[in-house]
């Protein structure tokens, strides 16, 4: 996997939505995954920023587009997004966000900008491998592993001077 991408606050970013519907289109038909209308509007919410968004504060943006949707309809899509890969839930923040290479199975750590709010993956399978292995030596079978950095990303640094 690439560098972790904290992109320049001022990137592109309807490319970044762009993109990963398409690539959320290509692998849920791949996977012969039912990418209903309402789960590619669940996703394009979320991708709406790369700061991670809570359940509730989709519902809000759900019912702004017109939507009458309901708490399970929102939790449905986002369990079906998190099965195929294509977001991440960051557990520290209690939010989602869209996984930004979602075609490669990866490890998740997380960096999460204290300053911008926004999250990049790691993903480094050598850090996995070696929690995994630390915990196995004490005797304990990993199931998961929650791996979040709280700090300030390379942009905000540069920014803000903290
Ligand atoms: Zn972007
Ligand atoms: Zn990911
Ligand atoms: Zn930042």
């Amino acid at each position: 996997m690439s560098k972790p991408a904290f992109l320049p606050h001022d990137h592109n970013h309807q490319r970044c939505i762009d993109a990963a519907l398409a690539e959320a289109r290509a692998i849920c038909q791949r996977k012969h995954s039912r990418l209903t209308p309402q789960r590619e509007q669940v996703l394009r919410l979320i991708w709406q920023e790369h700061r991670p968004i809570g359940a509730y504060e989709l519902l809000d943006k759900l019912r702004e587009e017109g939507l009458k949707a309901a708490p399970p309809t929102v939790y449905r899509a986002l369990e079906f997004l998190q099965e195929n890969g294509l977001i991440h839930r960051i557990e520290s923040l209690n939010a989602y966000t869209g996984c930004s290479h979602p075609s490669e199975p990866h490890a998740s750590q997380f960096l999460v900008c204290q300053q911008c709010q926004r999250v990049a993956e790691l993903g480094s399978e050598q850090i996995a491998e070696q929690l995994s292995e630390q915990a196995r030596r004490a005797g304990f079978a990993s199931a998961h592993q929650t791996v979040e950095i709280r700090g300030t990303c390379a942009e905000c640094l540069r920014h803000f001077h903290v």
